[in-house]
């Protein structure tokens, strides 16, 4: 179909203004809503995409959690679904006309929750379905005929064989963290999914990252997109101080002791690579007297949740965290990041570093290097586009010494047990688990368009974009109370 790299696709990028809500002219029920949740300016996503998709033109956007992204396709297709919008008890006056695919059933009920709060004075329904829920309650809702419907792909496809939602009227597509959609092997559903939907509509894709894999799937399923770009997802901020640190295995917590006492500093994100490893040295961190939470998949949603408000909170000091259990949670502002193992994506870098020095505030980034972690650290390099110098840790003696408790080195086959654990909420027992071979890597993007600088968006160096203050979201959950504890594997942790 298109080749995004033709003449033909605008290229905008993150010069956009800021933009207040009231120039867009949005229907009043629409309006509405967005001044109820306090918002009034645009974050740069959304003064980009929204003219954008109120044209009808398909959109490929890199941006990630938290810049807006959801009302930036939100409200332009409620918007644009407004002339369908009915009364009516009929479900055949409802039919699907918008769907949101998602990776995570937490990703799904979050931008869900968003949806229903968007259109909550409108008669357009919205509904969420994804797996590892009774099948029942969904079909109900489905049933009675929704206009927008928030899916993970294994669920929704359930749904579609089970009969219990046609998406022969679909106008608009959303596939949204399409890059994780694809690491978690959903690559089939997606195509399967696009082939039940009429030629005829938008399509909007949303991704962290442009790997080839992602243009690919542009190229099949996008018409002549507008490419958008907030902030580049491949660079890491300026007021980020990024130390990578030589380090055996066994000094870790030695070393990550000595910097938070060294840098005064109290609170701090850990990641691991492997839910047993973040169990293990949540419990060792703690022993040594940090207050410490784990956050990894087998912790139910609510434990999630609980943790992070008591982070927020300050009676927690270290969150201890795998890249899936920290994904799509709502976490900004933490003061530093300390990569314990260091991710075996590099994109995966530039999330956890994310999470620091945001909107201008200083932040810190400590990555413990092992031996070997020379080729993740290369590939850091690549993507980031800067030398990476490794630094020696000299230790002071007066520490305790925590080497003589026990390993924590966990294991690199690990770390596929998160993505494989997503697969297995999506597919209990229908299909067979991928082979290996899905979750390669693909190899890093040469796209010119990570070559070009990071631009800050148009905000005063110290200022606090107002999408980020808690003000700025009355009553807006991240999570809803949906989401039931996953399947608790005690056994894997009594040996720990
Ligand atoms: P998202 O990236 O869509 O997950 O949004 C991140 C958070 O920003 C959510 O809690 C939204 O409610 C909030 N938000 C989105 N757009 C705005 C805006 N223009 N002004 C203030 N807050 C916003």
């Amino acid at each position: 179909m298109t080749d995004l790299t033709s003449e033909s696709s605008a290229e905008l990028n993150s010069e956009t203004p800021i933009m207040a809500f009231a120039q867009l002219q949005l229907a009043a029920p629409l309006a509405r809503a967005v001044a109820e949740m306090g918002y009034e300016t645009m974050t740069p996503i959304q003064a980009q995409a929204i003219p954008v998709v109120l044209q009808g033109r398909d959109v490929m956007g890199a941006a990630q959690t938290g810049t807006g992204k959801t009302a930036a396709f939100a409200l332009p297709l409620l918007q644009r679904m407004l002339k369908h919008e009915n009364a009516s008890t009929s479900p055949a006056r409802h039919p699907v006309r918008a769907l949101v695919l998602l990776p995570t059933r937490e990703l799904a009920d979050q931008v869900a929750e968003q949806v229903k709060l968007y259109g909550k004075y409108t008669n357009l329904r919205s509904a969420v379905v994804f797996g590892g829920m009774d099948m029942k309650p969904q079909t109900l809702e489905l049933k009675q005929g929704v206009e927008v419907l928030v899916a993970t792909p294994g669920r929704l496809l359930d749904h579609i064989e089970a009969k219990n939602t046609v998406l022969n009227q679909v106008e608009y597509v959303v596939l949204d963290e399409a890059d994780r959609m694809l690491d978690i092997g959903f690559l089939p559903d997606l195509q399967r999914i696009l082939s039940y939907l009429p030629k005829q509509r938008t399509t909007l894709l949303f991704s962290a990252t442009f790997s080839p894999e992602i243009k690919r799937l542009a190229n099949s399923y996008l018409q002549d997109p507008v490419t958008i770009e907030v902030a580049r997802s491949n660079a890491t901020a300026s007021t980020v101080e990024q130390h990578f640190y030589s380090v055996n295995d066994d000094d870790k917590r030695h070393a990550l002791h000595q910097i938070l006492r060294q840098r005064g500093m109290k609170q701090a994100f850990v990641f691991v690579n492997s839910k047993l490893g973040c169990a293990r040295l949540a419990r060792s961190l703690e022993r040594e007297g940090l207050k410490t939470t784990a956050l990894h998949g087998d912790k139910s949603q609510d434990e999630r949740l609980k943790a992070l408000e008591a982070f927020k909170k300050g009676e927690v000091d270290l969150l201890v965290c795998t890249d899936v259990a920290a994904r799509g949670l709502d976490i900004k502002d933490v003061p530093a990041v300390f990569n314990f193992d260091i991710p075996f994506n590099a994109e995966d870098y530039v999330h956890r570093i994310g999470r620091t020095g945001r909107a201008g505030a200083a932040g810190l980034a400590v990555n413990f290097v092992s031996k070997s972690d020379a080729r993740l650290v290369a590939d850091i390099e690549k993507l980031i586009k800067t030398k990476i110098e490794l630094e020696p840790i000299a230790f002071e003696e007066d520490l305790p010494d925590i080497r003589k408790q026990g390993h924590i080195n966990d294991g690199r086959r690990m770390y596929q047990q998160e993505a494989d654990d997503i697969r297995r909420e999506e597919y209990p027992a229908r299909v067979p688990r991928a082979p290996r071979n899905e979750f390669k890597r693909p190899p890093l993007s040469k796209d010119p368009f990570f070559d070009k600088p990071y631009e800050a968006p148009h905000l005063a160096p110290d200022a606090v974009p107002s999408w980020e203050t808690p003000a700025a979201r009355p009553g807006v959950r991240s999570i809803s109370s949906n989401i039931k504890s996953k399947r608790k594997v005690a056994a894997l942790f009594k040996a720990a």
